[in-house]
């Protein structure tokens, strides 16, 4: 694929292009916070955002969504699938990192034919972030500081213009009948190495465990003291797993009507931390108390997701942290069980030695 150039003059009239053609979503500022909502106009949307409330996931996986309308009369039932082209424009590497994960996730053993409608007739417009874009994103930790192998157009601003990197036929057609789009000079080549050289150092390490670590630190801190703590502060209220790019748990209800007809299923967004979670038939709670469900959080994040499909189940992106009303926070928390862990194997060894 190549690399082009969008004057940012033209940023306007490259927006009028596309809508029209597709549905589009951005980085929408709110008071003093973003959300990706629907946008019309380049003035709509910001694209040097910092973070949004929630991720680019909604748009795949709305918090409320019809799955199907049923006729009881009939005894018919109807799919409702949505597939409407769009763009996602402005998306942040460690979000496109969590899309890939639940691609995934939707795709395999059971595909879900309502987020895969949606996820194959959108193009994700990812941009470069550079610099970090909270005091509690560690993203470069996780590996997720730069755009994943697979993406389809991804904007890098070196000033004046954006570099456009093409990454997928989708991406390529967005530029398509568009003639302000141009190759880049020499000169734009050599700013667009300065950009990327520069941003590095910007972004500091926050944990003190590597990532290759972590699977095993959860694994062998099963039983740490640490989880108590943390269930005692908890109070369940469900924020750090609803504003979270990587997880994807949901409720099915159906709503029928007064005169029994008619009816549609839909899924909400759920959240393991919440204490209704794991309740079953006969109210058995097979996950009960706080400190439990925040150790499950942490081992779904850092061990299961990877053991399951090799993939990231957290990028860093310190939203969960930022919601929290009680600050637990997964730098936090993670460097205590590493320091943990080291101290308790320091103590093993002293007794090794004096036995
Ligand atoms: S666990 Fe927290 S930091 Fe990790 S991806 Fe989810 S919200 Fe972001
Ligand atoms: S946001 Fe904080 S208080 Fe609420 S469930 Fe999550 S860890 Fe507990």
């Amino acid at each position: 694929m190549s690399v082009k150039i969008l004057p940012k003059m033209n940023l306007s009239e490259w927006i009028d292009h596309l809508d029209g053609r597709y549905r589009l979503f951005g980085p929408t500022p709110i008071k003093d916070q973003h959300v990706f909502a629907e946008v019309h106009s380049a003035g709509d949307f910001d694209l040097d955002y910092t973070t949004t409330l929630l991720p680019p996931k909604k748009v795949f996986l709305p918090p409320r969504e019809d799955l199907i309308q049923f006729d009881i009369e009939k005894n018919q039932v109807y799919p409702v699938l949505e597939d409407q082209p769009s763009v996602i424009l402005g998306v942040h590497t460690c979000d496109m990192y969590a899309i890939h994960m639940l691609d995934q996730v939707f795709s395999q053993d059971f595909s879900d034919q309502h987020y895969m409608a949606r996820r194959q007739n959108t193009i994700l417009v990812t941009v470069e972030c550079l610099s970090p874009c909270s005091e509690e994103s560690f993203c470069k930790d996780m590996g997720t500081l730069s755009v994943p192998e697979k993406y389809d157009l991804h904007l890098i601003d070196i000033g004046d213009a954006y570099v456009m990197d093409i990454g997928s036929e989708k991406g390529a057609t967005l530029l398509h009948d568009f003639d302000p789009i141009r190759d880049p000079t020499q000169v734009e080549l050599r700013l667009l190495n300065q950009v990327m050289s520069n941003k590095w150092s910007r972004f500091p390490y926050r944990l003190d465990a590597d990532l290759t670590e972590l699977k095993s630190l959860l694994k062998i801190s099963f039983k740490s003291t640490l989880w108590n703590e943390l269930g005692e502060l908890c109070l369940g209220c469900g924020m750090c797993t609803l504003v979270c790019p990587t997880c994807y748990c949901f409720d099915i209800q159906d709503e029928v009507d007064l005169l029994l007809e008619h009816g549609t299923r839909y899924r909400v967004w759920d959240s393991c931390q919440l204490n209704q979670f794991a309740e079953v038939a006969g109210g058995h709670d097979f996950r009960p108390g706080r400190e439990n469900r925040q150790r499950h959080r942490f081992l779904r994040k850092y061990s299961y997701q990877t053991s399951s499909n090799g993939l990231l189940g957290c990028v860093g992106c310190g939203r969960c942290a930022l919601t929290c009303p009680v600050n637990i926070a997964p730098v936090e928390t993670l460097n205590k069980l590493y320091h943990r862990r080291v101290a308790y194997g320091k103590k093993v060894k002293q007794e090794v030695l004096i036995g």
